[in-house]
């Protein structure tokens, strides 16, 4: 059977709670604070079992609606969240509610964009890992790897079922998921794979080849002081996401004019056959 997961709830083991609270410092890691934390979400779940919960703000790293959802202390979870208060949603107490109800990260998108079988499949990379793990993106490597994008991971999924992801042996497979930024140059293995195949962004010198290529188009095609500047902001242009991303992230165009936004991909899609054929 196809099972649909969710990246925050992958398998009834383990939960992710990165993201919790919203207001942390981006780069926040509970892992580095493990012990300190485990001691905190013990005291919040006996403190909200003992009496009902009243308005009390967050401030810092911490909330204290986070607490473990199951006895065994192996699941990390919201504890105001309706599916724990019969359909009562409490997380406005915190008076980050809102913020609650809407945050989802990229990576969760991306993993929702996946058929099951390719969700299992990615899924392999983080089997053995613990909710503090799995919460971390220094040890849970599928949060990198979302980053890619669910268009790519799609085709190597397909080429490896029904074998499942395992770490080391997937990166030595594709050497380029190791990279850094790949939000920012997605876009380019994207369009590479589609007129290149598989086989090219698998090839032990891509990585190599790829980096020249990055740079060469950085060098020769950033120009955002050129764009007048009441253009519009790149990401509100209706850009396919893995363009705009490019071209936001890793050409440095804040702002940018649709023509010269569809010029730069006609350059690209050019430079590419040069770099790959
Ligand atoms: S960081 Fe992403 S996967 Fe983790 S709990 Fe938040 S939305 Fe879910
Ligand atoms: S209220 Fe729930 S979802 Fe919001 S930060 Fe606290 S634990 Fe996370």
């Amino acid at each position: 059977m196809d099972i649909h997961r969710t990246l925050c709830f992958p398998d009834g083991l383990k939960t992710c709670f990165r993201c919790c609270p919203p207001i942390r410092p981006v780069d926040y890691d509970h892992l580095l604070y493990r012990s300190f934390v485990e001691r905190e979400l013990r005291e919040h779940t006996s403190a909200l079992k003992e009496r009902p919960p009243g308005v009390k703000p967050i401030t810092g790293y911490s909330c204290w609606g986070l607490g473990y959802l199951d006895p065994d202390y192996r699941l990390v979870g919201c504890l105001l969240h309706p599916a724990r208060n019969n359909g009562t949603d409490l997380r406005h107490l915190i008076d980050y509610g809102s913020k609650c109800r809407t945050a989802t990260c990229r990576e969760a998108v991306h993993f929702e964009a996946l058929a099951g079988r390719r969700q299992s499949f990615w899924h392999g990379l983080c089997l053995d890992l613990d909710s503090f793990e799995y919460s971390s993106p220094r040890s849970n490597p599928l949060f990198h790897v979302l980053l890619w994008g669910p268009q790519l991971l799609t085709f190597i999924a397909e080429k490896e079922l029904p074998e499942i992801a395992r770490d080391p042996l997937i990166f030595e497979r594709y050497p380029f998921l190791r990279l850094p930024r790949p939000g920012a140059r997605r876009y380019l293995v994207e369009r590479i794979e589609r007129k290149f195949g598989l086989e090219t962004i698998s090839s032990p010198r891509f990585v190599e080849r790829f980096e020249d290529y990055r740079k060469t188009l950085a060098r020769f095609h950033a120009d955002p002081a050129t764009v007048p500047p009441d253009a519009p902001f790149t990401h509100r242009l209706g850009l396919d996401v893995s363009f705009s991303d490019f071209v936001r992230l890793e050409l440095n165009y804040r702002r940018i004019t649709q023509q010269r936004a569809l010029e730069l991909r006609d350059l690209i899609d050019s430079d590419m056959l040069k770099w790959f054929s």
